[in-house]
């Protein structure tokens, strides 16, 4: 796909950026899950907007069985399916579990199981959407709404950008939806059970390393 004009989407609502990302691109449209407080939002949003939406996550296959819940939950909730792109094939699994590979180098851990996939799942696609928002850190700060994405070679939206976390926590109380239960836990942010640990914002991800982003975002 080659980059083409795109409106400055910086004043509109997350719904608004959403119901312009699907008018724009849908089918060739597809969500980010990450099972985060902010995939259950974008969800909820989405189904009002558009049902057939497209979903899908990354399965590490190293995720916490409470996010494997709450993809579940979600799923049951609203009658969807969410696309899954898997961390290693079978056969690897185990040697690559074996090796602990997360414990000596991070990168080519999360290369393999987050990034290559991701690549997978943005192959025929022209844009997708993230959770991705400014408060989470400096290294998304400057996160747009809506951009061209260089780095994927298509367009990123990021409808809750200008969101804090008390916006997220109140649209699911108002809206009374599904989210991962190790936010209750101490858990902002939620990935990979090796290498996630209770804390604020993205301060649990990689503790005890300078690693801040696996390389889906930044
Ligand atoms: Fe591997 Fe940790 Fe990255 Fe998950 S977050 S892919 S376990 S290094």
């Amino acid at each position: 796909m080659t980059v083409t004009t795109y409106p400055d989407l910086e004043r509109q609502s997350a719904e608004d950026v959403l119901a312009y990302a699907v008018e724009r691109f849908h089918p060739r449209l597809y969500v980010a899950c990450s099972f985060q407080k902010e995939a259950s939002v974008i969800i909820d949003m989405l189904m009002r907007i558009e049902p057939q939406a497209r979903l899908f996550t990354l399965d590490t296959g190293l995720l916490f069985p409470e996010t494997y819940e709450t993809w579940r939950a979600l799923e049951e909730r609203y009658g969807i399916e969410i696309d899954a792109y898997s961390g290693i094939t079978p056969p690897d699994e185990a040697a690559t579990i074996a090796s602990r590979r997360w414990e000596h180098d991070q990168g080519a851990c999360c290369a393999e199981r987050k990034v290559a996939r991701l690549k997978d799942a943005l192959a025929d696609v022209d844009a997708w959407v993230t959770g991705v928002r400014r408060d989470q850190g400096p290294t998304r700060a400057g996160t747009a709404k809506l951009h061209w994405d260089d780095r994927h070679g298509l367009f990123k939206v990021n409808p809750l950008a200008d969101w804090s976390e008390r916006d997220v926590w109140s649209y699911i109380v108002r809206h009374d939806i599904p989210y991962n239960p190790l936010h209750d836990r101490g858990y902002a942010s939620i990935g990979c059970m090796p290498c996630t640990s209770p804390g604020t914002e993205r301060d649990g991800r990689w503790p005890g390393s300078d690693r801040t982003e696996c390389g889906l975002h930044g």
